[in-house]
């Protein structure tokens, strides 16, 4: 006999245990179930064509994130089931650019909590508040504080959408099993009036605390989450740029902690360079990279480009010549007064430059990477400048959700002639130009940070390296076919995510191991360790 929360209403009540219609006969009449369900039986695969019809019969995407959310909350299998087996299909409804929409509007959308939320009020009680979390082995934690919600600015406690999306995708794409995923939204406030002015905003109503209360919150939680699920790896996501680039600095040489939207979008962005020179035939050396937009994503992906020149023997400050910088103030050069820490390394000796057409006759780069939130500016004129110095001009627009856009890939195709190396953050179409179906490139996260998650915790490495993502990023980028690089695509297709992950999870994980990152014994076969840990959502049999 089960306890009394493993059967009857509380086990259709937890979404980790429920299998709803697919309860047996047998397990109905051990569990208590009869006459709680409908009477016939359906299989996981019957149960899966009956959420597709629903979701495909929705009018917005936002319906559709809507009802997946409410599956994940009754019956996490069958969602994670569906999911898998559609993830193309369902990545842009559980992640951008739906996410994006839901953030925006969550708290008119709001129905059940999932993941914890700790304010600023909170400060000195976090320890006793991560005690009311249900599961004592959660390995991983994504965490924002919602300044920064891709690309549409500071939404505040609304931002829980993006751990739990995230988080959704480490069981996706890495086999992590949800209950050791666990989402925090740190409320600090928020500084947008429109939400601070809804009644129906679910986060305090204060303005962002900036302080020594922010940071010691920070330090609290990091502190509490170690103690109350030792070992656990948090990735840091959506943080504004001032706190990103900080505590991303002061938390990486203590803790088991990473930033996503520096070094996760560094690799993912690497990568796709990596994949397009594989097409131009042309040495990272010899590059000239125009990085328009110098936030997280951005240096991120210089940080990350410097580091694979490095490897290749390059000396640190050849390397970083490589690397050309244009924000909001224009071209950035030495001679600009005041530079932060994180764009020093990058000004140049070059007069000031304040239009980006310019920049680009002046550069002459042989890749355009936007990451800049300005939709559009990757004009006719700039990408067809692009395709006059380059016989493959490469363009990347990766500012999210799609509507942010630099430019998009029919139009990168169409001002090329059909020679742009293209991708972005979100996705988009294939295009037919003249006669040849172009593919577009989506620059996803997705591609490493589960992947880097699963090899952290298999190896239980006790910190997370510049050198995982740069090998992530190789690993990435080697699993691109000749065929899918000759049709536009910089990454493999999402459809085998799995494989993908898991490959580079063995990576790092064997990098921990030999950097002696993990007091754990190495396993004789780390591949093996791997696939050990992976999460298949099929029904258990109770009975
Ligand atoms: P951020 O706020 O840290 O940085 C934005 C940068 O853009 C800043 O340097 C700012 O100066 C610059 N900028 C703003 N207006 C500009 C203008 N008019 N001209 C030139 N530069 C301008 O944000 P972030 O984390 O770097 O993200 C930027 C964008 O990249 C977002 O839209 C985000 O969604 C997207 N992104 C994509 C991926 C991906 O494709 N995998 C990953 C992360 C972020």
């Amino acid at each position: 006999m089960q306890d009394s929360k493993h059967r009857g209403v509380s086990l259709l009540h937890d979404p980790l245990r429920n299998k709803g219609t697919a309860f047996s006969a047998a397990e109905r009449d051990a569990l208590g179930l009869r006459g709680l369900l409908p009477p016939r039986s359906h299989t996981l695969a019957e149960q899966e064509r009956r959420v597709l019809g629903n979701i495909r019969s929705k009018a917005t995407d936002l319906d559709k994130y809507l009802f997946l959310i409410a599956l994940q909350d009754r019956n996490e299998t069958l969602f994670y089931h569906v999911l898998m087996n559609n993830i193309e299909e369902m990545m842009p409804l559980v992640y951008t650019p739906t996410v994006g929409a839901a953030c925006q509007a969550f708290g008119h959308i709001y129905r059940r909590p999932r993941g914890m939320y700790i304010s600023i009020n909170d400060r000195g009680n976090v320890r006793e508040i991560l005690r009311n979390w249900p599961h004592d082995d959660v390995r991983v934690i994504v965490v924002t504080d919602g300044e920064r919600i891709l690309g549409l600015g500071d939404l505040g406690a609304n931002g829980m959408g993006i751990p739990v999306g995230k988080l959704s995708l480490y069981t996706a794409c890495a086999g992590i099993a949800p209950q050791f995923c666990l989402p925090v939204t740190l409320d600090v406030g928020t500084n947008n009036r429109e939400l601070l002015d809804d009644e129906l905003y679910i986060g305090l109503e204060r303005l962002r605390e900036r302080g020594d209360a922010y940071d010691e919150l920070v330090q609290e939680f990091i502190a509490a989450a170690e103690e109350r699920f030792p070992g656990v790896l948090v990735q840091l996501e959506d943080f504004g740029n001032a706190n990103a680039f900080r505590l991303l600095s002061s938390l990486r040489e203590g803790h088991c902690v990473f930033d996503d939207d520096i070094q996760g979008t560094g690799a993912v962005t690497l990568a796709g360079i990596i994949s397009a020179l594989r097409l131009t035939g042309t040495p990272l050396a010899e590059q000239r990279l125009l990085f328009y937009g110098a936030g997280q994503a951005n240096i991120g992906a210089a940080a990350m480009v410097v580091a694979a020149l490095r490897e290749e023997g390059v000396a640190e400050e050849a390397a970083r010549e490589v690397c050309w910088f244009f924000d909001s103030t224009g071209l950035l050069v030495s001679s600009r007064a005041s530079i932060p820490a994180q764009k020093q390394p990058y000004a140049k000796d070059h007069a000031p430059v304040a239009d980006l057409a310019e920049a680009v006759a002046a550069v002459r780069p042989t890749a355009l990477i936007g990451a800049s939130g300005q939709p559009g500016t990757f004009t006719r004129e700039i990408v067809g400048a692009m395709a006059q110095h380059n016989e493959r001009p490469i363009i990347f627009a990766l500012s999210n959700p799609t509507a942010n856009a630099e430019c998009t890939a029919e139009q990168c195709y169409n001002w090329t002639g059909g020679r742009g190396i293209f991708a972005s953050g979100s996705p988009f179409a294939p295009v037919e130009y003249e006669g040849r179906r172009l593919v577009p490139g989506q620059g996803n996260n997705a591609y490493i940070f589960p992947g880097v998650g699963l090899g952290v915790i298999t190896s239980g490495a006790r910190r997370v390296t510049d050198d995982m993502f740069l090998a992530a990023a190789h690993c990435l980028s080697r699993q691109v076919g000749e065929e899918q690089l000759q049709s536009g695509q910089l990454y493999p297709p999402l459809a085998e995510i799995r494989t993908v992950c898991t490959r580079i999870a063995v990576e790092v994980a064997g990098l921990a191991w030999d950097n002696g990152l993990s007091d754990r014994e190495r396993p004789a076969d780390v591949a093996a360790a791997v696939e050990a840990m992976l999460y298949d959502p099929v029904y258990p049999h109770y009975a």
